[in-house]
């Protein structure tokens, strides 16, 4: 069974969707590797290790040519309309309902199996690349507001003066907030965090940060153990409750998304113009439209002062881990997708499982 890995394409991606430590594994399990030559570059993995692993490196147009197509990001139209009939392709797909270039590639009998829509259930969290990916843009997330911020994060006691810890604040305690609330007590700051789900109160305390509890009327609890939108009037409450916490902090980490939905507005322009001068936001929600009023997605900005920092793909930034994990999440995915039999790779019915049915795009 042949899998074929083609280099990312989409501007400023530097992952891979596979390392030479899961093609060796992949090999000894019996599958063929294609990767496309300088696909692993820019995530430093040489071709030569790829080589080394027993992949066959080729070039663009032969990559297609396989059972399996695995990549990170959603498919360009000239990857879609390369990808055969009877491939199965899996990567993130980035988007939410109606997707024409999608829905051309299973009108094609391609089967398309979406990263994102892998269920958050026990039995599939190595599998999970939303959870591996956030946990680095949490992490990184973090390491961008100390780098940007011109005051230090922990308590520092010196025979030139002491410093307070950094006050930082962190907006949505998801699979990226957690981290980010863990990397920044790492660093030594005094963290609080908010959620509009009341069980991550608990989450927050374990990691050594404060909860910042708010009473908005309603619950944000949503399914699946997900968010839901608020009513216009909670929105406005939390808003104005959040704007005494935010402007007394030096860092703030925003990472507050609800599923196929526009992010939440968390921060006002009043409250980044009563920021003190040199504080900084990172807003992990920038490509969902930015949990802040005035962040502007891949870039970064300055606002009487205040440093808006708006990457949309922090994973990229830590290329190497985060093609690692990526390509574990795929090698675990393979394990409940293909069987051994005496001689050969199968390919399951993906209807049979509730992962792989989860994940199927259907042709209608
Ligand atoms: P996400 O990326 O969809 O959202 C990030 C966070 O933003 C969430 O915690 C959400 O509650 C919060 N949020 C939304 N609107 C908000 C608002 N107005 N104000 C403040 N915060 C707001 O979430 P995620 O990180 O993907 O996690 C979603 C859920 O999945 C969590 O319950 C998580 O524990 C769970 N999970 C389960 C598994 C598993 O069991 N396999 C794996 C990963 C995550």
């Amino acid at each position: 069974m042949k899998i074929g890995i083609p280099a990312e394409t989409l501007p400023g991606e530097q992952r891979v969707a596979t390392t030479p430590e899961v093609v060796k594994k992949l090999v000894a399990k019996g599958f063929t590797i294609l990767i496309e030559s300088g696909a692993g570059t820019a995530a430093c993995y040489p071709d030569a290790e790829f080589a080394a692993a027993g992949a066959q490196l080729v070039d663009r147009s032969a990559v297609f040519d396989a059972d399996l197509v695995l990549k990170v990001r959603r498919p360009t139209a000239d990857e879609a309309a390369a990808v055969r009939t009877g491939t199965v392709y899996i990567s993130l797909l980035e988007s939410c309902g109606a997707d024409a270039l999608v829905a051309e590639m299973t009108h094609r009998g391609v089967q398309v199996l979406g990263m994102e829509r892998m269920p958050r259930i026990s039995r599939a969290q190595a599998m999970d690349a939303l959870s591996s990916q956030s946990n680095i843009a949490g992490y990184r997330a973090v390491i961008e507001a100390a780098a940007h911020n011109k005051r230090f994060f922990p308590a520092m006691m010196t025979a030139a003066g002491a410093a307070k810890p950094a006050r930082v604040v962190v907006l949505g305690a998801g699979v990226a907030g957690l981290q980010a609330i863990a990397t920044a007590r790492r660093l030594g700051a005094d963290v609080h965090a908010y959620d509009v789900r009341p069980e991550t109160r608990e989450q927050i305390l374990s990691l050594g940060a404060k909860p910042i509890e708010l009473d908005l009327g309603e619950s944000g609890a949503g399914a699946g153990g997900y968010a839901r939108e608020l009513s216009a009037e909670a929105k406005a409450k939390q808003q104005a409750a959040l704007a005494n916490e935010l402007v007394r902090a030096q860092v703030i980490i925003t990472t507050a998304l609800i599923p196929c939905r526009p992010a939440p507005e968390l921060i006002t322009t009043d409250v980044i113009e009563r920021l003190r001068p040199g504080a900084v936001v990172v807003d992990l929600a920038a490509a969902n439209g930015g949990n802040c009023k005035l962040t502007v997605a891949d870039q970064v900005i300055e606002h009487q002062g205040v440093t808006l920092i708006g990457y949309t793909n922090y994973p990229s930034r830590v290329a190497t881990d985060a093609s690692s994990f990526y390509a574990k999440n795929l090698m675990n995915l393979l394990d409940i997708m293909v069987e051994k039999t005496t001689d050969e790779l199968r390919l399951r019915d993906l209807q049979n499982d509730e992962i792989t049915r989860a994940m199927l795009i259907a042709a209608d």
